[in-house]
């Protein structure tokens, strides 16, 4: 968009976590300013890792973040299942030089600080756009061609457009679709981090490996140049609490791990203190707009993280968006339209798709033997092992626009 035509008020975007900073860099590519209106005191990401699949790299290059995450990536030669009540392996997929033949981009784990520190620093690098914190929005009004957003404290903000990047508890999202609770999924996650010197050599292993036992799994994975192993156990439970860092009952985890291989067992036992997360979704939705504010990352489409996609899915939709507002020249209400008909399907197909895998991380009995000769039955040998994937890895921006 040409700066003569470039809106007199910014963006405002609410929420700073991965989606809000990637929808503010990208849209300043496009010439648009924005304000990020972010709850927390500082703009920050807890201490954990993600996985990085070779689409997200698509949109890390459109967003001029992609050295800088490749900086600070560990890129991971396989994707392991194993069985944790046979310790023996279920499938393979190699992610080496394999997948970046195939699409072209690698596989890679990183630290999320350092991931959210990627897109601060090209946010700071930009005068383009405002970053605002201790600010948490609680509704909108839209007249005309400007929204305004009320805070918590009774002030109100005045932009062109707004796009709601709160998360799953989304204020913006409550006002647009009723403020009805998410999905709990009965799944609940402990994650820790572990310096290296402690991780068993029996696991020390470069690739992203997942450990599938009757109602539990743990997943594990290296960081930041080796120096920690990212571990997350998830397990069935009734527990409900709102956020990301609630501290978990180490005991209720082991009862719940109790018989699984000795390799995985050994470092659960290693760690203390973990942080808790209730694992909730929501059911897919084709409407995300309301006149000139929309949804984006998790809260448009939260999903469970049984296929390590919710953070690639909100960069997706952050160069998606931003493609739609340019093409559009300025009418916001019809490229919130557009971007929501192309985004809303893919996304979908991942939120339904990381559902269908946590049953099968979790399997036991018959169920368990089926898994595990049908995903045995594909190969690294295969002539294509990625096939399954083609879909989600070789997707996303050609499709988005
Ligand atoms: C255990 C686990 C593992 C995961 N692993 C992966 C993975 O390997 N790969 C991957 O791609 N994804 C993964 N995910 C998913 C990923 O973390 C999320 O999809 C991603 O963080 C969503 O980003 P977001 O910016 O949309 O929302 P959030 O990260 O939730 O950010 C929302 C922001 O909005 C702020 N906010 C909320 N309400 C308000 C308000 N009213 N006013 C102002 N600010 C507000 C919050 O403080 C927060 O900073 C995982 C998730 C979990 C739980």
């Amino acid at each position: 968009m040409s700066t003569n035509n470039a809106p007199a008020l910014p963006v405002l975007i609410v929420g700073g976590g991965i989606g809000g900073l990637a929808v503010a860099v990208a849209l300043s590519k496009k010439g648009i300013a924005s304000q990020v209106l972010e709850q927390s005191e500082v703009f920050a990401e807890i201490g954990a890792g993600i996985q990085l699949g070779p689409n997200v790299f698509r949109a890390f290059r459109a967003l001029g973040v992609y050295d800088a995450v490749c900086d600070k990536a560990v890129f991971v030669d396989d994707l392991i299942m194993m069985d944790s009540v046979s310790g023996t392996p279920i499938k393979k997929i190699p992610l080496g030089e394999t997948i970046r033949e195939r699409f072209k981009d690698p596989y890679a784990v990183i630290h999320r600080a350092d991931l959210h520190q990627a897109f601060v620093s090209a946010c700071e690098a930009s005068a383009l756009i405002t970053l605002t914190t201790n600010t948490s929005v609680e509704s909108y009004a839209q007249a005309g061609d400007v929204v305004t957003v009320t805070t918590k404290g009774g002030n109100e903000i005045k932009g062109c457009a707004v796009i709601g990047a709160d998360g799953l508890w989304s204020s913006v999202r409550a006002q647009m679709h009723g403020n009805e609770k998410p999905r709990v999924s009965g799944h609940i996650a402990y994650r820790a981090v572990l310096p290296i010197d402690e991780v068993p050599e029996s696991v020390k292993w470069n690739a992203a490996t997942l450990w599938a036992g009757p109602r539990n799994h743990l997943v594990h994975y290296p960081l930041r140049n080796w120096e920690l192993f990212n571990l997350v156990a998830v397990f069935h439970s009734d527990r409900y609490e709102e956020g990301w860092n609630a501290v978990g009952a180490k005991d209720e985890m082991m009862r719940c791990f109790e018989g699984v291989d000795e390799r995985p067992m050994s470092m659960l036992k290693k760690v203390d203190s973990w942080r808790m997360w209730v694992l909730c979704d929501r059911d897919p939705i084709e409407d995300w707009s309301d006149g000139r504010v929309t949804l984006l990352g998790d809260a448009a489409h939260p999903m469970l993280q049984y296929f390590a996609q919710g953070a690639c899915m909100a960069s997706e939709d952050a160069v998606c968006l931003a493609n739609m507002v340019e093409q559009s020249e300025g009418d916001f209400t019809a490229a919130f339209l557009a971007y929501q008909k192309t985004r809303y399907l893919r996304t979908a197909r991942v939120q339904m798709t990381a559902r269908f895998l946590g049953d099968v991380y979790h399997a036991a009995g018959p169920v368990r033997e089926l898994r595990n000769m049908v995903f045995g039955g594909i190969t690294p040998e295969d002539a294509d092992p990625h096939a399954g994937l083609a879909w989600l890895y070789g997707g996303g921006l050609s499709t988005a626009g």
